[in-house]
């Protein structure tokens, strides 16, 4: 497959009003607004839509899934406070967007993609753009124990619940993002492992994802 990757003034130009956009939503952490500065969001779009890449919205990558709105990749990003060399569980590649945004944060990133055409895409093009994660094909509900513990869990699609078979594989101090609700609506919901049994839960702002399907899910 031949991909086009040119990072013109014009998308560098957008790029930089996207993350000042992303400043005046709110977004404070200026590791996460660097690295949305510096990912070109424009290499997961077909060329003839490069022009909507850098607007604040999700955007179709097939098989009737999205690519995250930047808004969302960016605070979900700011929640999990990533340092550096943070094993990271990443459950929704998707297009693989967010992927590079926790790479650029510093994070190991090992992600799972349960449909098997865009795990077949972003396997060729994130290593093509220099990002080299793990990639997982299959149902990531019940997270990835042979990698476990994870410092960092990221869940990109609605859960009706939070899998309790993915919290155990959290580090103690570790820390767990996933939106939480019904297919209309769902709260981002922040989970801290305090200890063995012990989890702190914080629930935040509503969006609206993709549903997470397979055996802890949908
Ligand atoms: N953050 C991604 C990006 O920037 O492109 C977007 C992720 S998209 C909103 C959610 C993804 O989760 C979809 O690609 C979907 O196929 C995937 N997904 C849903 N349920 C899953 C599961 N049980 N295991 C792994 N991936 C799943």
């Amino acid at each position: 497959m031949a991909y086009k990757f040119v990072d013109n003034y014009r998308e560098q130009g957008a790029r930089k009003q996207l993350v000042r956009h992303l400043e005046k939503r709110g977004i404070e952490d200026k590791k996460v607004l660097a690295a949305i500065g510096k990912v070109p969001r424009h290499f997961f779009f077909d060329e003839t839509f490069w022009n909507q890449a850098y607007r604040d919205i999700a955007f179709p990558i097939g098989d009737g899934q999205t690519i995250s709105q930047p808004y969302t990749v960016a605070y979900q990003s700011q929640l999990l406070h990533i340092n550096k060399g943070d094993k990271v569980l990443e459950i929704g590649t998707g297009s693989g967007y967010q992927t590079c945004i926790l790479m650029e944060l510093g994070a190991e990133v090992f992600t799972i993609e349960r449909q098997e055409n865009l795990y077949n895409r972003t396997i060729q093009v994130l290593p093509y753009m220099g990002y080299k994660p793990h990639f997982f094909l299959g149902d990531g509900s019940m997270g990835k124990p042979e990698h476990a513990p994870y410092d960092r869990i990221i869940v990109t699609a609605g859960a009706p619940f939070v899998p309790e078979k993915m919290l155990k594989q959290l580090k103690l101090g570790g820390l767990m993002v996933i939106p939480v609700g019904d297919e209309k609506a769902q709260k981002m919901v922040t989970i801290l492992r305090v200890g063995e049994n012990d989890f702190e839960r914080i629930e935040l702002d509503t969006f609206r994802f993709v549903p997470l399907v397979g055996d802890q899910a949908w």
